[in-house]
């Protein structure tokens, strides 16, 4: 596999698949603009190398053509990222998409609508991955967010170039996390929280492999609390996963790996931000009561554990960080990671909710990287090769 950097780019057209999947409001203005920023370096990388760049994404999940999930709106948040003008078309493929891809000249960039305003995108067709290859003469694949979909434009396609590649933001989450389950520099962590094991279950089993520590935090303990004999009152937990938290246990004792779990924590007596809050032991949760955070106690013994590792990756909040009054856990937790960060350890934060707690609480400049994609990156960490990357091998 090779990246866009290795490749001659001058007065090629270059296509490229980016993820511009971002929230926007009401008026369609673009809330958060880290995905269009993440995808910046690919293309001026090309554009400075005297390419010029068609783009494509997905916006939202349109079943058709739908005027809220129009990437035009990205254009001026793009355009201000760019500081140069991007041309926008209003189709994705088709002749006039194609005369006007074909006419771009070098440092000129051309923004196409909505790949799923085709419902052929997400199929995978074949005739329409090929319609979307005419626009370049290179195809990158820099959507991290979309690599774990066997898409048209994400997978499919890859077949109609003779040169294809990595983009540059591919390159870095890829290369982020192989230093957690390829060439971790021991001690390796793996913190994991989140509300529930069921969604866990193949990343436990795959970083077993990989790590020397696993931190089990939020919502998903209770179950092992449970399977131990523990009483969790009326926290969260999965009855059909009870046995198999015993397994993963002694599995983690066979391969050596030490599973830290909460000691106390903050519980609640109803699932509200204002409900009343006491201390408890974890497995002394009086019924009714719910645990929602970690206590004081969990978080000394966790940060003695983050500060000593080399390589750490966070995965899933330590409690209902949605909540303010029971957001002291998640919070502390990315303040223990910076600080091993600071020290010269390696942090990766990855996966929907983590990655929103980080940037709620501006951790996101202070840990080594933050990656772009939720569900890819769980399925990284599930050891699987994504499609999109398959594609390009
Ligand atoms: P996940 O998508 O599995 O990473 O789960 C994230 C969600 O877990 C967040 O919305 C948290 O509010 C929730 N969560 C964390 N700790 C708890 C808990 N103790 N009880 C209920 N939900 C929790």
């Amino acid at each position: 596999m090779i990246s866009i950097n290795k490749v001659d780019v001058k007065n090629k057209i270059v296509l490229i698949r980016v993820d511009f999947n971002v929230p926007l409001d009401e008026e369609h203005n673009v809330i958060d603009d880290t995905r269009i920023k993440a995808a910046l370096p690919t293309i001026i990388h090309v554009l400075d190398n005297g390419g010029a760049c068609v783009i494509i994404s997905h916006l939202g999940r349109p079943k058709q053509k739908e005027h809220n999930f129009s990437l035009f709106h990205i254009k001026s948040c793009l355009e201000k990222n760019l500081k140069r003008d991007v041309i926008f078309h209003d189709d994705c493929i088709g002749k006039k998409a194609e005369r006007l891809s074909k006419k771009l000249r070098p440092g000129e960039v051309l923004l196409l609508e909505n790949l799923r305003f085709y419902p052929q995108e997400v199929d995978g067709n074949l005739a329409f991955s090929e319609k979307l290859s005419k626009h370049g003469e290179i195809y990158v694949n820099d959507a991290f967010g979309a690599a774990h979909r066997a898409h048209a434009s994400t997978s499919t396609i890859a077949q109609f170039f003779k040169v294809k590649c990595l983009g540059l933001l591919l390159k870095k989450e890829i290369s982020a996390i192989n230093k957690i389950t390829k060439k971790g520099k021991p001690p390796v962590l793996a913190i994991l929280g989140g509300a529930k094991i069921s969604s866990k279950i193949t990343i436990i089993e795959n970083i077993l492999d990989k790590v020397d520590n696993i931190i089990i935090g939020g919502g998903m303990a209770y179950t092992f609390i449970k399977a131990n004999g523990g009483n969790i009152g009326d926290s969260i937990f999965e009855e059909e996963y009870l046995e198999y938290t015993r397994e993963i246990s002694k599995k983690a004792i066979k391969k050596n790996v030490k599973i830290f779990l909460p000691i106390d924590v903050v519980i609640a007596d109803r699932f509200s931000n204002d409900a009343i809050r006491k201390l408890s032991k974890i497995n002394e949760i009086p019924l009714k009561w719910m645990g929602l955070d970690s206590g004081p106690e969990t978080l000394s013994y966790f940060k003695d554990v983050i500060l000593q590792s080399k390589t750490i990756l966070w995965n899933g909040p330590l409690g209902v960080f949605e909540f303010n009054n029971f957001a002291e856990g998640t919070v502390a937790l990315g303040r223990y990671i910076m600080e091993a960060t600071k020290k010269g350890s390696f942090s990766l934060v990855g996966g929907g909710d983590s990655v929103a707690a980080v940037k709620k609480y501006g951790f996101d400049n202070k840990v080594s990287y933050v990656s772009t994609g939720g569900g890819a990156m769980l399925e990284c960490l599930e050891g699987k090769t994504l499609p999109g990357i398959k594609a390009l091998m």
